[in-house]
């Protein structure tokens, strides 16, 4: 096969594990450092008048966040990715490129802070949007005159909805509607849903990508070079741009990518299989499971399931005593990193999601989510089995 032209190494397609570890060898530094230097640096000297190196001020760009966003945009296969400073930053930006009176469209399912976002800001600066369960209903009926964009996760947060991006998008192509995914819950390692049509690929680089729980990050990839300049503008017009520092630290994350995702993913779909057979557990939500309504869409557009896997117990009781009493593993937000994490989303990343919403897509005070990571597996069988035999005590006496 034909080298793809991409500046990096060699003259085969690489595989997604070998593309995390290739730097673009045209933006290396003349010392051929291959941990990417952090330049810290705000602005940068010009050789002469009207000349540049390239780079003038670390707003509009800076050599370690160029380096960082080109790994991003060739592991997503875009032509470009921008940078920003969290996933929120980036879903902002985004939302920049619609005009009062223009309407989206949203899954109903997504991250607490994008409805956020959408409620609390969008719809201030004029924008109307439709809300429904895209992996279950026609998009047709609800597009409108003025429906710009269609938003959506892929798996949702936190309930695990599968769309099928590539039936979606024939439409919105044919409507000339803007098809922006949240690729977050599988990462590029996993999906890659611009070469299934959609326009728009969103990242929280705080999750997967970063990888450690040790910085906040976020992305767009596009691949239309028209929205890229407009978003290039609108990115360095209002600045919410990702500092050098965390711009390496996620370009260190990305080299474990796939070997992290392999192994969570392995955890996961035991642990999903685990959950099943507990008494207490009502009900197991991981498209790894073959009973998973979007297990087949999942195997033809993406190349895992992921290690996001959302439960219901059968009391609230149980819930929070399994919260109170994990030790292993962390009761907390977020998710991506190498320690598993559980979250209670009516409290933590659904809080100022609508009660009536929340209901709607099945979320309540008996669901936790896991995001898990890459202990050993016997370990976090135990974690659960121990939890599991403290919460049947306190709530059964
Ligand atoms: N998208 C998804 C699916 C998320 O889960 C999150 C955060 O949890 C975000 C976007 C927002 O990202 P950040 O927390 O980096 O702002």
């Amino acid at each position: 096969m034909d080298c793809s032209g991409c500046n990096r190494c060699t003259e085969i397609n690489c595989s997604i594990d070998t593309k995390c570890q290739q730097l673009d060898r045209s933006l290396m530094d003349q010392y051929g450092a291959i941990s990417f230097p952090i330049y810290q640096t705000a602005t940068f000297a010009h050789p002469g008048l009207g000349e540049s190196t390239g780079y003038d001020y670390s707003r509009v760009q800076n050599p370690t966040r160029k380096q960082l966003e080109s790994i991003v945009g060739y592991l997503e296969n875009g032509r470009d990715a921008l940078a920003f400073s969290s996933g929120m930053a980036a879903i902002a930006t985004l939302m920049e490129l619609l005009k009062p009176g223009d309407h989206f469209i949203i899954d109903s399912d997504l991250y607490g802070g994008s409805v956020r976002l959408f409620n609390e800001i969008s719809l201030k600066n004029g924008l109307t949007y439709t809300s429904a369960n895209l992996s279950a209903s026609d998009i047709r009926p609800l597009i409108q005159e003025n429906t710009k964009m269609v938003y959506l996760e892929t798996p949702t947060n936190p309930m695990m909805n599968v769309t099928d991006i590539e039936e979606l998008s024939k439409v919105t192509r044919e409507k000339g509607i803007l098809l922006v995914v949240d690729n977050t819950f599988l990462s590029p390692y996993f999906q890659n849903p611009l070469d299934l049509g959609a326009d728009v690929v969103i990242h929280s680089g705080t999750k997967f990508l970063g990888g450690h729980h040790d910085t906040i990050g976020g992305f767009i990839v596009v691949k239309d070079e028209e929205i890229d300049e407009r978003l290039r503008f609108i990115y360095k017009t209002t600045g919410a741009i990702l500092s050098p520092f965390d711009s390496w630290l996620i370009l260190r994350g990305i080299r474990t990518l796939a070997v992290r995702l392999e192994r969570a993913q392995e955890n996961a779909l035991k642990l999903a299989r685990f959950l099943k057979f507990n008494k207490h557990v009502t009900k197991v939500i991981y498209p790894g499971l073959e009973d998973h309504p979007g297990y087949e869409i999942m195997k033809k557009q993406a190349r895992g399931f992921g290690a996001m896997l959302t439960f219901e117990v059968d009391s609230e009781e149980f819930a929070k005593s399994i919260l109170r009493n994990v030790q292993l593993i962390y009761f907390a937000e977020s998710l991506g990193g190498t320690e598993t994490l559980i979250t209670y989303p009516v409290t933590q990343t659904h809080a100022d999601v609508p009660k009536e919403v929340l209901e709607k897509n099945g979320i309540n005070e008996r669901t936790l989510r896991l995001s898990v990571g890459i202990e050993g597996i016997n370990d976090l069988l135990c974690e659960f089995g121990r939890v599991f035999a403290i919460a049947e005590k306190e709530v059964n006496g």
